[in-house]
């Protein structure tokens, strides 16, 4: 079996174990078609091309991971995103999640802390085709306010909170899938949700362990 075809069914599988945490037996077919489209080997570092489609994380350098397929995946599907919609990302990295986001949703604005990251990212997401990402160098915690409101917005880095700048430049009936808490585990997935009268909620999906979110 290809590797690709393997994380597929790898990812299937997580999704089944974790079923009563994250609410839904199966991801939807568009997320795990664009998981299959996007060739996740251009994003690690070149020696770790042999282990691009493990479900796991791997170092990207600067200190920073491309985060598990599954996890990918699960956070994509979370946002239930539309053609059309626009989606902000924090925390690009190697611009992975950024392309799996622009083969579902119509535009991608994504934040990079570091600049090696984001802009390699950047000429990375351009090579390959993805016309419909925009990345820019900055404190992704203040969300991007010139291109907001927007349908969803994933962060990729754990917060100690919910940002309220992210939360303002939420859409009403938007969504938000954030990870909350300290570092290594004992951080939460989240829900954040905007209904169409501004009231925001939000649920825990799952635990998992990200980077953290720096910035304000
Ligand atoms: N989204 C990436 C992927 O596709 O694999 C994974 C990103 S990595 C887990 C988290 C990223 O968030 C790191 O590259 C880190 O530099 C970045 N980051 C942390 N704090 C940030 C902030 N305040 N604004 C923007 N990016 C931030």
């Amino acid at each position: 079996m290809q590797a690709r075809d393997q994380m597929l069914k790898e990812i299937e599988h997580e999704t089944r174990t974790t079923r009563d945490r994250i609410g839904r037996d199966r991801l939807s077919p568009g997320v795990m078609e664009a998981m299959g489209r996007v060739p996740r080997e251009e994003f690690v570092p070149a020696d770790m091309a042999d282990r691009a489609y493990d479900n796991r994380p791997l170092p990207i350098g600067q200190g920073q991971t491309i985060s598990q397929p599954f996890i990918v995946a699960l956070m994509t599907d979370l946002l239930d995103p539309e053609p059309g919609d626009r989606v902000l990302e924090v925390g690009t990295g190697c611009g992975y999640q950024a392309a799996v986001l622009a083969e579902v949703v119509g535009e991608v604005w994504s934040i990079e802390t570091i600049p090696e990251l984001g802009n390699a990212a950047a000429q990375r997401l351009a090579r390959l085709g993805y016309d419909n990402v925009h990345v820019r160098i900055g404190d992704g915690s203040q969300g991007w306010p010139e291109e907001a409101p927007f349908d969803g917005i994933l962060v990729t880095a754990a917060a100690p909170e919910i940002p309220e700048a992210l939360v303002e430049q939420l859409e009403p009936g938007g969504r938000m899938v954030i990870p909350v808490g300290g570092g290594g585990m004992g951080q939460d997935l989240r829900v954040v949700s905007k209904d169409a009268e501004g009231e925001v909620s939000s649920r825990s999906v799952l635990p998992v362990a990200f980077v953290p979110l720096t910035g304000s």
